[in-house]
């Protein structure tokens, strides 16, 4: 049995240790005064019974001075256990002593002194002592023994306990210690109950309330787990919603640039670049947003359907293999789609069960998968249908991706009808345009010959007068005026003059052959050519042909003076560029030539001849 150390056993015994030898030292002490006290009080008994028993015999052995006697007597005493000295002394005198060890005289205590009467006379006086080492011998010797016995129940009774301790609580404790160092929270099979089990008691208890414990704790340990299961998924499905949302912000944020891209980039532009534009736009977007296909759909006027791809990828199915009775549905289902005037949404064009629709079957016929249709509308004009498609499975066209196409649809719509605006814009300018170069037309026009009016004449007449001053190029005009043309009208009357005017007009611009020549109407029955690079004499043989054709023509004039014939006087002058003749000047030289012709007989040309020119 070890003492040393802190367990419970060895403080327990440690403790019974100590009471027990503070046990031993109290119980020392009260059974040697106790023994003190008997033994005291069995040796004055004993002072006591030896005196009575003694005195008489000693007191008549002194009182007959049977001194031997007497002696032996009194040494007979000191033989008795207990007594440690007899003395006698003699009223003669003699005295007697005996102990019963010579050597020591320091023992006797309870010393009685007794007078020695022999009928009433003092004989002697006894003096008897106790013997304090017999007083001291018996109480150590009962002490040991009483000591001895104490000490041996109290070892047995420390000893017993301390088992008890041991196998009822040390060990116990010592086995719940060892299950608690290796059980981990959740551990069934660790028990703190020590095996053997049936017992009642604290440790029991203890043990039941740990298992109790154990359970409680499992079960918040299970409780904690799944909470913890469950918070780590919750994480887990956050994060993974934060990524996506992120994934999808960002991919969001790409369209949103695109399509502020497009809209811009369709700002004040040519109707021409529109189209390429909205292809352009459309492919960027569709590249960015894995689309397949942005086409539009029109219904036409034969109830089927135009097509016009905008971007198609290069697994893009060809849109032209789709077989004319699906061509037709399409039709129809665009026409629907138009007049419904919503965006309409298609999953899964292959699922049968969701493709009711003929447009789907056509789409996905084609290989189209997943397709979104924007009918393109503004104010009351419709635009047709865009088509967005994909040839694979997306998930599903997500709400704000839906939103952003909804918006691209508005972009091309409104890009449509401006192109659309612009068209007829174009078209009303060119039939303007053309009104007007016609109207321009007509007003340098006769309208009776065809030949230039007035107007055209001073135009060109103003214009080819500068440019002869300017490069010294020689003009020359020719006035010509029919021969006696009232009698014409007179005779044959207005109609057939303006018909024959016009025949005249017809070789009149035949004659003006070359680039800068004009022909024109000046007058009633009056006519000029306007001759750049010619000068006098080539407007001479000019006149000269034309008068041989004029007679060719043969136009009959049956009032005239000159012959049966048709017949031109003409008035001819060429500029004076070096005197920098005025055009006044230049016409009133030509209208003089003229008068001159007529008078002069008609059916003839005069050059007008100037002064200066004369004089030169
Ligand atoms: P002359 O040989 O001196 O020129 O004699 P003339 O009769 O031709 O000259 P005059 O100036 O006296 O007559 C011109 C005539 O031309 C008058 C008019 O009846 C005719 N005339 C003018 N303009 C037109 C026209 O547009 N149509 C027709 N049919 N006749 C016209
Ligand atoms: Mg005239
Ligand atoms: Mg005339």
């Amino acid at each position: 049995m070890n003492l040393r150390g802190n367990g419970l056993t060895q403080r327990v015994a440690r403790r019974i240790l100590g009471i027990t030898l503070a046990s031993l030292v109290a119980a020392s002490a009260v059974l040697a005064t106790s023994a003190w006290l008997d033994e005291t009080e069995r040796l004055e008994n004993l002072v006591t019974q030896v005196e009575r028993a003694f005195a008489p015999p000693l007191t008549e052995s002194l009182w007959l001075v049977d001194l031997p006697l007497a002696e032996s007597q009194m040494r007979a005493l000191t033989q008795i256990e207990g007594i440690a000295h007899v003395s006698a002394k003699l009223f003669t005198g003699q005295q007697f002593r005996f102990a019963a060890d010579a050597s020591d005289s320091q023992s006797a205590f309870l010393v009685r002194q007794t007078t020695l009467r022999h009928d009433g006379r003092p004989v002697a006086t006894l003096e008897l002592a106790a013997d304090r080492r017999v007083l001291v011998k018996t109480v150590v010797a009962h002490l040991l023994q009483m000591l001895t016995i104490q000490a041996l129940l109290l070892a047995l009774g420390a000893y017993v306990l301390f088992r008890s301790v041991n196998r009822e609580a040390a060990r116990p404790l010592e086995y719940a210690a060892t299950q608690l160092a290796v059980w981990r929270p959740g551990d069934p099979a660790v028990s703190l109950a020590p095996p053997g089990g049936g017992r009642s008691d604290e440790i029991a208890t203890l043990g039941a309330a740990f298992g109790r414990m154990q359970e409680t704790l499992a079960g918040h340990m299970a409780r904690q787990e799944a909470l913890q299961h469950e918070l780590e998924e919750h994480r887990d499905r956050l994060a993974e919603l934060a990524t996506t949302r992120e994934r999808t912000l960002s991919y969001l944020e790409g369209l949103e640039h695109r399509a502020l891209t497009m809209s811009t980039g369709l700002i004040s532009l040519p109707r021409e670049m529109i189209a390429p534009q909205i292809r352009r736009s459309l492919a960027d977007i569709c590249q960015y947003a894995g689309l397949d296909l942005a086409g539009l759909l029109e219904p036409n006027s034969e109830a089927t359907v135009g097509l016009e791809c905008f971007w198609t990828s290069a697994e893009s199915p060809d849109l032209a293999t789709l077989p004319a009775p699906l061509r037709d549905d399409l039709g129809h289902w665009v026409r629907l789609r138009q007049a419904a005037r919503g965006v309409e949404i298609l999953e899964r064009l292959d699922d049968p069960g969701a493709t009711a629709d003929g447009a789907c079957t056509a789409f996905a016929r084609l290989g189209y998968r997943a397709l979104i249709a924007l009918p393109l509308q503004v104010r009351d004009s419709a635009y047709g249908i865009l088509i967005l498609a994909r040839s694979r499975h997306a998930p599903i066209w997500p709400e704000p991706e839906i939103a952003f196409f909804q918006l691209v649809g508005q972009i091309v719509a409104s890009a449509l009808a401006q192109q659309r605006a612009l068209q007829q814009l174009e078209a009303t300018r060119q039939e303007l345009e053309s009104a007007n170069i016609e109207l321009d037309r007509m007003s340098r026009t006769d309208p009776l010959t065809g030949l230039g009016n007035r107007r055209a004449f001073d135009e060109a007449r103003a214009r080819e007068l500068s440019r002869s001053r300017r490069t010294n190029t020689p003009l020359a005009l020719m006035l010509l005026d029919v021969d006696h043309f009232k009698a014409y009208n007179d005779t044959l009357g207005h109609a057939e003059g303006d018909v024959c005017l016009a025949a005249i007009a017809a070789l009149l611009r035949d004659m003006a052959r070359r680039p800068g020549d004009l022909a024109a109407r000046i007058g009633g029955e009056e006519f000029a050519l306007l001759l750049p690079d010619t000068d006098a004499a080539g407007a001479e043989r000019l006149y000269a042909e034309l008068r041989q054709v004029l007679a060719r023509s043969a136009l009959p004039h049956p009032a005239s003076a000159v012959g049966p014939l048709l017949t031109l006087s003409a008035g001819i002058a060429e500029y004076d560029a070096a005197s920098n003749e005025t055009y006044k000047d230049f016409f009133a030289a030509c209208d003089a030539a003229l008068y001159t012709a007529k008078h002069a007989g008609r059916d003839r040309c005069v050059v007008a001849v100037r002064q200066a020119a004369a004089a030169r």
